[in-house]
């Protein structure tokens, strides 16, 4: 029998225990360890709450997580509960799926003054995550101003912007809800640091922008190249800047019964971030690009005015004690998901935060091709069986799959009209709900 513990059970830790389903039959038993009571990582906690239909991958991850060689053990924290040298000594593989939740640091004056925040803090405050839930971020200011030009940047904008009404059947918990409902702001300023041919926004997800209630994208017609050079983008960028090049057509007439404006300022990089126990301006630099498309500063300056700042501009994987780490490119240090004999890295933990979700499936698959190749099955691994003897002598409470169901249950109870489930955003209430 082989043994295989997968660390995160996010889209990457689900896909990787569907291949060793696939790859080894009945010879293998999965256990998927998280630290939190409930499954699912990302599609929980990063896809967007009006994002429903992508969130409906989940139920292929639960196919997966019913049958009898896969199980969910949530609530267990590796490097706390158990350790990585213990779950090595008690598994044939060791397979690191805890994706990029932390923010990549975003490296400037005054980034640590309140009213800065990370996206995955201000994501994970919307999406119920628990280390969010009190997050408080303050949506009194008149302009926002959100750092990047990915679809993280998008979601941020766009959740900022919508109407109660907007998020109808959707899972955004109800603190925040409450205080988008009725918001201040009137500017959402979007700061790139290259320009429109350099965005990592893709189509959908910008079009989105164009048929909002209450607020309009904006973009400077000035900032455009010319036309005739997107002939040479890819496809999806193409669609991308031709997007922008609608907003940039929008008559003003049309703004006037919009009360936000959500403003791209290309070729823009913060500098500074200013205010006097809290923000209350951003210093940003007026960029070029040089012949490799790399952004590079002009020396020219100007100051947005505005109470808060929300940084997207790219996640990271917590570094574990003792795990060979990439500081550079925020993952594990690893060759083709290899870091040490027994123990991998699979998703966003292998390769950075890039890709969309299904860009998981083919790494999943791939990470327990190389574990069947290397893997030498001593047949003396204790597995499941070592780990829950483990974990009751240290009196982790465990939640099981069939716990998590009754979770769920108790979140769809609760939920608002219309609404698929309203989440609990403490760990105490998840394990309260699961028992
Ligand atoms: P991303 O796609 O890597 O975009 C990060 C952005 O931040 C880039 O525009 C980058 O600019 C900019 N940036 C990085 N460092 C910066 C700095 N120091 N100052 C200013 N700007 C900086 O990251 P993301 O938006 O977090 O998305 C992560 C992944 O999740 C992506 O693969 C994304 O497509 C995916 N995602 C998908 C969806 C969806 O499909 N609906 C939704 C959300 C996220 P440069 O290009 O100049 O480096």
């Amino acid at each position: 029998m082989r043994h295989i513990a997968i660390i995160g059970s996010g889209p990457a830790g689900y896909y990787t225990a569907e291949a060793a389903q696939k790859k080894f039959g009945d010879d293998v038993r999965v256990d998927i360890l998280d630290r939190l009571p409930v499954p699912f990582g990302l599609i929980r906690f990063g896809v967007a709450p009006d994002h429903q239909s992508i969130k409906a991958v989940a139920g292929r991850y639960e196919k997966v997580a019913l049958s009898d060689n896969v199980r969910f053990v949530g609530n267990v924290t590796v490097g706390k509960d158990v350790s990585i040298d213990e779950l090595q000594t008690l598994y044939d593989a060791v397979i690191l799926a805890t994706g990029a939740p932390n923010d990549r640091p975003l490296d400037i004056a005054g980034a640590d003054l309140p009213g800065v925040f990370g996206s995955a803090a201000f994501v994970g405050w919307y999406n119920g995550h628990p280390d969010y839930a009190d997050l408080r971020p303050p949506l009194d200011g008149r302009h926002v101003v959100i750092v990047g030009n990915g679809n993280v940047a998008l979601d941020v904008a766009r959740i900022l912007s919508k109407t109660r009404a907007e998020f109808d059947g959707s899972d955004i918990v109800s603190h925040a809800l409450d205080v988008l409902e009725d918001p201040a702001v009137e500017d959402i300023t979007i700061l790139g640091r290259r320009g429109p041919h350099q965005i990592a926004m893709t189509p959908k997800e910008l079009g989105e922008l164009a048929h909002l209630q209450r607020a309009t994208p904006r973009v400077d017609k000035d900032d455009l190249p010319d036309i005739g050079e997107d002939a040479l983008l890819e496809p999806g960028i193409r669609k991308s800047v031709t997007h922008l090049r609608e907003f940039a057509a929008i008559p003003e007439a049309f703004r006037a019964d919009k009360v936000i404006s959500i403003n791209f300022d290309f070729f823009a990089a913060p500098v500074a971030i200013e205010g006097d126990g809290k923000v209350e301006r951003i210093r940003v630099e007026r960029m070029r690009l040089d012949d490799q498309y790399r952004s590079v500063g002009t020396g020219e300056s100007y100051t947005i005015d505005c109470s808060m700042v929300i940084s997207c501009i790219g996640y990271q994987t917590p570094p574990i004690d003792g795990v060979p780490y990439e500081h550079g490119r925020g993952r594990f240090a690893n060759l083709d998901g290899r870091i040490l004999p027994g123990l991998y890295c699979v998703g966003w933990a292998r390769r950075g935060p890039s890709g969309t979700i299904g860009t998981n499936r083919p790494d999943g698959y791939n990470i327990i091709d190389t574990v069947a190749e290397d893997m030498a099955i001593s047949g003396d691994k204790d597995g499941r069986a070592g780990l829950d003897a483990l974990l009751a002598l240290r009196k982790v409470d465990i939640v099981t799959f069939n716990d998590w169901k009754k979770i769920e249950e108790a979140e769809i109870a609760r939920a608002r009209d219309g609404a698929p489930r309203e989440k609990f955003v403490r760990i105490e209430d998840m394990i309260a709900a699961s028992h």
